[in-house]
Order: structure tokens, then C-alpha cells, then sequence
């Protein structure tokens, strides 16, 4: 590509570019003519360069995060423009952000159009209150997955982005836990609504304590992040109160019924795996280095059980409203 420009001779000013070359003819009238000629393939380079990606080691310190995981890293890139252009070609969070976005926008969708007509029955006794609370459970676990997603995009931008979307992030689990907790209480004491309203009280108490150790920088520091752990296992572990609660009062039978609990267990069981699996760096930590950078590495296994999770507590919510509605219709 070649342009011309006539310029004043006072007016000119020498510039270095690898894409550009410059040549100056001095006319009759003591103009100077400026002709640049622009190497159109190292203009395509340079525009596709940010796609470039970086290996461990030429990470900044605080973009390092697994060791295991050698490559396919977009390297910091100070640009929110950047960040989502990222979303338009692979690299090593790809398979984290869209695990995510796509089911987050799937919840997102049940709760607006289609899960009312689609998935739930309608029976006589069905209220207001089984639109709600359905519908928190959604809204919750979209949320979870839309804040996962947004993280796992934007954490290249910069240390003072990644952080606040970790903690964005840490909210948005949080926000799941609660959700889903809520909704099970609800079809769990449907008909002792001093002990739901009591335990949904307990589930957002701690709920807002645990959101505060999180967002609070202290817990942030590596020393302080075992104790940020321990906050958010105590409160997932805080469900089993109103269930052995309910266990005691109801029988284990009665409530197995009631919140369909076989699909709670498996719901547990993912969780549970993914955890392990995400704490051990599995499979990455024992195999070949370099083997899982793009593709089958634990934090995109996490996503998943995480995901899978999420439908068994789904389904154990549609079963206890079914089962629910049965008995008073029958
Ligand atoms: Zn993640």
C-alpha cells in the first residue's frame, strides 16, 4: 500500500517503523514529497500478534499460577479490547471460559423462557413460591457459571483485574452454594415454615460471612488463603445441618423423598471429585509436562463436575416439586 503526501520541509519529522518505508523528494517550489509504502504482511503480523501465545516462563510472577501447565498462555494484555478478542481463538483457557459461558446463558435462557413450560408440570397446588424458588436455584447457578466465565476471560488483563474478578469469581461459587441450599430447604420444610425460614436465615448469614472473608485482600495473601478454604468448605459443609436436621425430625426415608436426595448424593459425589481433582492437579501432575496445556487438564475437569453438579441439583429440584405437587393432588 502506497500513499503520497506534499509537506512543508520545516514540517517533517523522520520516524523508525518495521511496517512503513518512507522516501522524500524535494519538488520545484522547495516542497518535499513523502511517500510511504506500508509492507502489508508485516501489518497482517503485527495485527495477529497478540494471538501469540506465551509459555510459562515468560509469564509475569503473578501470572503464574500452574507450574504443570507449560503453554498456550495469553500473556498479560493490559486491554479490556484484547481480553475479548481472546474468546475468538484457542489458548489455554478456552475450554474454561465457554465450559461455562455456555451453560451459564443455558440457565439463563431455562429460567426465562422455556423451564416453566418445558419442565415443570403444572398441578393444581403449584404457586408462586415453586416459580421463585426454581428459579433462584437457576439464577444462582447462572450466575456461578456467568462470574466463572467472565474470570477466566478477563484474568489476563492485568494482576489488578485478576484479582478482583477472583474475587468475583469466589462470589459467584458462593452465590451457587447458597442457591442451591435454599432451594432444597424450601421442598425439605415446605410444611414447617419456622425451621425453612429459620435455615434459609442460617444459609444467608453465612453466606455474607463467607462473601466478606472472601473479598476482604488479607485472605488474598498466600498464607491466609488455607483459611479462605477452610471458610468456604465449613460453609458448604453447613447444608448437612438442615438435612441430618431434617433426617432426625422426618426419617431418612421422608427425606429422601422430599428433596430427592439420591440426586443430592451425586450432586455431592461430582463436587467432591472435582475438588480432588482440582487440588491434586490431576492428570497434568502425572503425566508428561506439556501433555494436557490445551486440553484434558484439571481446572477444565473442575469446570466440569462443577457443571454436572450443578444438573443433578437441578433435577433433584424438579423431582421434589413433582413429588411434592403428587402428594397433594393424590
Ligand atoms: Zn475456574
Amino acid at each position: 500500500m502506497t500513499e503520497q503526501t506534499v509537506v512543508k520541509r520545516s514540517r517533517i519529522t523522520r520516524s523508525r517503523s518495521s511496517s512503513t518505508v518512507s522516501t522524500f523528494t524535494e519538488t520545484a517550489e522547495g516542497d518535499i514529497i513523502v511517500t510511504t509504502t506500508t509492507n502489508a504482511k508485516t501489518t497482517r503480523r503485527e495485527s495477529f500478534s497478540y494471538r501469540a501465545l506465551a509459555k510459562f516462563h515468560e509469564l509475569p510472577i503473578w501470572q503464574r499460577d500452574n507450574d504443570k501447565i507449560l503453554s498456550g498462555y495469553v500473556k498479560e494484555t493490559n486491554s479490556f479490547t484484547r481480553c475479548f478478542k481472546s474468546l475468538f481463538y484457542f489458548h489455554n483457557e478456552s475450554i474454561n471460559v465457554y465450559s461455562h459461558l455456555i451453560p451459564s446463558i443455558i440457565y439463563i435462557a431455562m429460567a426465562m423462557f422455556c423451564f416453566d413450560k418445558l419442565c415443570i408440570k403444572v398441578f393444581p397446588s403449584t404457586s408462586l413460591y415453586d416459580y421463585v424458588f426454581i428459579n433462584i436455584f437457576l439464577l444462582g447457578c447462572a450466575t456461578c457459571l456467568m462470574f466463572s466465565g467472565c474470570f477466566h476471560c478477563l484474568k489476563q488483563h492485568s494482576e489488578a483485574q485478576s484479582i478482583l474478578w477472583s474475587k468475583i469469581d469466589y462470589l459467584g461459587i458462593i452465590v451457587l452454594i447458597s442457591c442451591s441450599m435454599i432451594s432444597v430447604i424450601y421442598y425439605g420444610y415446605f410444611d414447617h415454615p419456622d425451621m425453612m425460614w429459620s435455615f434459609i436465615t442460617m444459609v444467608l448469614v453465612l453466606g455474607t460471612i463467607c462473601s466478606l472473608v472472601v473479598t476482604n485482600d488479607t485472605f488474598n495473601q498466600q498464607h491466609w488463603k488455607p483459611v479462605r478454604a477452610t471458610f468456604f468448605v465449613m460453609f458448604a459443609l453447613s447444608g448437612l445441618i438442615p438435612m441430618l436436621f431434617g433426617i432426625i425430625k422426618f426419617g431418612y426415608l421422608e427425606v429422601l423423598n422430599r428433596i430427592c436426595l439420591k440426586f443430592i448424593w451425586l450432586e455431592t459425589i461430582f463436587y467432591l471429585l472435582g475438588a480432588i481433582i482440582y487440588g491434586c492437579k490431576l492428570p497434568e501432575s502425572i503425566l508428561h509436562p506439556g501433555t494436557v496445556d490445551l486440553l484434558g487438564n484439571s481446572h477444565q475437569m473442575f469446570h466440569c463436575m462443577v457443571v454436572l453438579g450443578s444438573i443433578c441439583h437441578c433435577k433433584a429440584v424438579i423431582e421434589s416439586y413433582n413429588l411434592l405437587h403428587r402428594r397433594f393432588t393424590s
